[in-house]
């Protein structure tokens, strides 16, 4: 089965903006967040000698590349060592191809809002550089796995312990955000990096952007990548909050379990209909305002056309037979359709399954790093490919 959804998030196109870009320009070549002690700004005026292998010459030599861990939407991702310290950095690369003058407005709120985090289970933007070719980077402390990469990697096996963790890992970022008015727009596995201690940190923040606490407001719909896209922005819901990232926390939850992702829709309308399969219809008894929806009428009608299914087997008692009754709840609770009813992060972290119920979490530190290798999306696409062209 696939593992990466068809349709990616709807990112805002890059740039180019007119002029120079609303706000003070970023500065480039200055440490954007202290970095405990450590100086990775080289001096351009004197460059280090070059080592063997040499250090990937595009890049200002304040970093080696070590090698490529990861390709966004917007611009690869490197694993690479801090000469001076030899301590392991993840640099992402800023796409700046599609702007002809200034710098992308869209990486510009991601750096703003990057700047502006932390916690334990978010990721740490370090520092912004630049190579003395002009391509500018995101310095990020480097993670050697993500939760893509690990689920799909037949060595490893998860506890209940540890999936108590990694949820309640990602639930406490996931509320830290929420409590700083922050919406994250896609999760999903390959945004949920892990390191060898087991922790968790929510990365990518491409698509995330505050939002008005006190009243809804108006946003895109045309975010979150469909397989963890909830039904609200599927129905079209422009007015939306904190639920739509406690929707994706709930397929990620599950899928902890399931080791693939939930629901796997081709698009929009189908993805709609495997959630109805697993979590029942969608009315107005469990989501009063859902008819007012602007495409409620026409998915509905389309849905109907599309499939003649009605009998499918229980595909949600499968799921429960796994799972414990407070660990059900949990699920029950962030995939709520009502996004007015849906569990909060911080109303999930008060259930049951993670103040009462046995066993306590436990970070799976000594499954990761027992691993051969480092385990990223990219690597297991690339694993996956070679067993398939082995087979062939
Ligand atoms: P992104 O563009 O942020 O979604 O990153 C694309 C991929 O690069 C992710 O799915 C990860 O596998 C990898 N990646 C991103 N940030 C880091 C990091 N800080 N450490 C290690 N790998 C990363």
């Amino acid at each position: 089965m696939a593992a990466t959804p068809p349709s990616g998030p709807r990112r805002p196109p890059p740039g180019p903006p007119p002029g120079p870009p609303p706000g003070p320009p970023p500065k480039l070549l200055a440490r954007t967040v202290p970095a405990s002690g450590q100086d990775t700004t080289a001096s351009p005026q004197t460059p280090p000698a070059r080592r063997s292998p040499p250090p990937f010459a595009e890049h200002d030599e304040a970093y080696e590349i070590v090698s490529q861990v990861g390709e966004g939407t917007y611009g690869q991702v490197y694993k690479a060592s801090a000469e001076r310290t030899g301590s392991l950095v993840a640099l992402k690369k800023i796409r700046m191809e599609a702007v002809k003058e200034g710098f992308p407005v869209t990486s510009m709120r991601e750096i703003k809002l990057l700047q502006s985090l932390r916690h334990e289970n978010v990721i740490r933007l370090q520092e912004i550089m630049t190579s003395r070719a002009g391509s500018v980077y995101m310095v990020f402390e480097y993670m050697e796995h993500d939760l893509n990469g690990v689920l799909v990697h037949p060595e490893v096996t998860f506890t209940d312990a540890h999936r108590k963790s990694l949820a309640s890992q990602l639930l406490q970022g996931l509320a830290y955000l929420h409590r700083r008015a922050v919406l994250h727009r896609d999760l999903k596995g390959s945004n949920l990096l892990l390191n060898n201690a087991g922790t968790l940190k929510i990365a990518d923040f491409g698509l995330a952007r505050t939002y008005y606490k006190r009243h809804r407001g108006d946003y895109t719909n045309r975010v979150v990548t469909l397989w963890y896209r909830p039904p609200e922005l599927l129905l079209g819901a422009t007015q939306y909050g904190p639920e739509v990232d406690t929707w994706g926390a709930g397929c990620l939850f599950l899928e902890l379990f399931t080791r693939q992702p939930l629901f796997q829709g081709h698009d929009e309308i189908h993805q709609l209909h495997v959630i109805t399969q697993l979590l029942g219809p969608l009315t107005t008894n469990a989501w009063p305002s859902v008819e007012t929806l602007p495409w409620f009428e026409l998915m509905r009608m389309q849905d109907e056309r599309n499939t003649s299914d009605s009998d499918t087997p229980d595909a949600w008692a499968a799921i429960e037979a796994h799972l414990s009754p407070a660990a059900v709840a949990l699920a029950r609770g962030l995939l709520t359709y009502d996004p007015a009813q849906r569990w909060t992060a911080a109303q999930a972290l008060e259930s049951p399954y993670f103040t009462t119920e046995e066993p306590r979490a436990e970070p799976p530190a000594a499954v990761l790093a027992a691993l051969r290798g480092e385990w990223h999306e990219m690597q297991s696409k690339r694993a996956r490919k070679k067993a398939r062209h082995n087979a062939t």
